[in-house]
């Protein structure tokens, strides 16, 4: 027996609940926000730092204060928020099966957003040598256990990834007592954003150690040891460099990885950059009325930035259900020199388009370009692009007339 419903979200973190809210104002109701967690909210429960809101409200939230707002709105619209309910699998004609507590149950929907965040990388994914001894954890999982568990984690940590989470857990795990010895970075700068560089490490009087990398790991039940070094321009560790620090505890920020599984069971194309879905300026995936928004699309760094994806993935399901939401954009959109990725994958070249990107190294005082068919149509210069900040761009469907493929990139002068 299939629940029928307009919209599936998949989701509830502040991607799907801005998605939900955003629908159910515009007339939308008869829709689901599904999540496997038992409350609404996402990531940003655990992340009880502030440094959220800053665009969307123009005021600085934590993160459990932000998804508030919104699960607050969400409950005075009355929508349906099923928590404790994991979504295990979805179809390419939008069949989506959920487990919960009460058995199995298949949903059928006009339309599907998908919200489902990102995931880290650990361990087995760096191939870090060594023993397997405890007190190896992920950011994400540290964070968790220290604010939400009240668990503490160790008592000296070395943290491997200069990304935001590292960043704040360095800060984190120092009020909470923790020596935090080093940040230790492989690339020549951090991928975190420059105000967590100052608050999180220097404010702490903690090192954050560029070029180096972790090449060892001792310690038979506990962690005893780290070995790092530095390393060249290839990442390789270079001889006589290396520096062995006594901690208990070693935590990996290196990097989060789109949530994707259920895409792929559905057949949604990917994108092997972003490892998210690939979308046309609708944010709609390779499967008609399916669309995606948030970290499962592409990782982001400011909530702020979700919640305004979201909200635009929600505009396109409402034309979609409407069916005033017009052809996938046929006009292939490229990233150039200095970009690492740019979304939407295609534009039609009738609509407005909110562009987002990340560049591939720091850059300065550099002007970014649009081009088409040998023609710059738009440029903007920034004082600096960071790969850890979001470049977002707004281009107007005049500046795309006439546009058949589009090229973004960085001056190199
Ligand atoms: C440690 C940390 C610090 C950050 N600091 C800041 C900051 O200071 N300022 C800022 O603006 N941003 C910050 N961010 C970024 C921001 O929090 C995220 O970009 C944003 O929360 C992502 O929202 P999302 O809804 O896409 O994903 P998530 O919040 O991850 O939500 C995804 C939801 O999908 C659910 N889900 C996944 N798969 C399934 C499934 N199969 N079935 C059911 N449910 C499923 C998950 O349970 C989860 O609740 C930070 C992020 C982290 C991790």
């Amino acid at each position: 027996m299939y629940i029928n419903k307009d919209v599936v979200i998949i989701g509830a973190g502040p991607a799907g609940l801005a998605a939900a809210v955003e629908l159910v104002r515009n007339g939308i109701k008869d829709i689901i926000v599904i999540d496997r967690e038992p409350f609404a909210g996402g990531i940003l429960n655990q992340c009880i730092h502030d440094g959220f809101g800053v665009i969307k409200f123009k005021e600085v939230l934590t993160g459990p204060e932000y998804a508030q707002r919104y699960i607050d709105e969400a409950n005075k619209l009355g929508i349906e928020i099923m928590t404790s309910s994991m979504v295990i699998s979805m179809s390419g004609d939008k069949e989506i099966t959920v487990l919960n507590s009460e058995g199995l149950a298949t949903y059928k929907a006009k339309a599907v957003i998908l919200a489902m965040g990102c995931r880290e990388r650990t361990r087995g994914a760096l191939g870090i040598p060594g023993t397997r001894p405890a007190g190896i954890f992920t950011a994400g999982v540290a964070q968790n256990l220290v604010n939400l568990k009240n668990i503490m984690i160790g008592k000296r940590v070395v943290i491997l990834g200069s990304g935001d989470i590292g960043l704040i857990m360095a800060r984190r795990l120092t009020l909470e007592g923790v020596k935090v010895i080093a940040v230790v970075e492989k690339m020549p700068y951090s991928n975190g954003l420059a105000r967590n560089i100052t608050q999180c490490l220097e404010d702490y009087d903690i090192p954050l150690l560029l070029s180096h990398t972790v090449i060892n790991i001792e310690g038979k039940e506990r962690l005893k040891s780290v070995t790092i070094a530095r390393v060249d321009e290839k990442g390789e560790a270079i001889k006589g460099t290396s520096r062995k620090f006594d901690c208990d505890t070693l935590i990996l920020s290196v990097g989060l990885i789109p949530e994707n599984e259920l895409s792929l069971g559905a057949g949604i194309d990917l994108d092997g950059v972003t490892q998210g879905a690939i979308v046309d300026e609708n944010l709609q995936t390779s499967i008609e009325g399916v669309f995606a928004c948030g970290n499962v699309l592409q990782v982001h760094d400011l909530v702020d930035h979700v919640s305004n994806e979201a909200e635009k993935a929600a505009r396109s399901v409402i034309c979609h259900l409407r069916s005033k939401c017009g052809q996938q954009g046929k006009i292939a959109v490229k990233a150039g020199l200095g970009i690492r990725y740019v979304i939407p994958h295609t534009v039609s070249g009738e609509k407005d388009v909110t562009f987002s990107m990340r560049v591939d190294r720091p850059w300065a005082d550099r002007k970014l370009y649009f081009k088409s068919c040998g023609k710059i149509i738009k440029s903007i210069r920034y004082r600096r692009m960071n790969p850890s900040e979001m470049v977002v761009v707004n281009i107007k469907a005049s500046e795309l007339e006439g546009a058949h493929g589009l090229e973004v990139f960085v001056d190199e002068d």
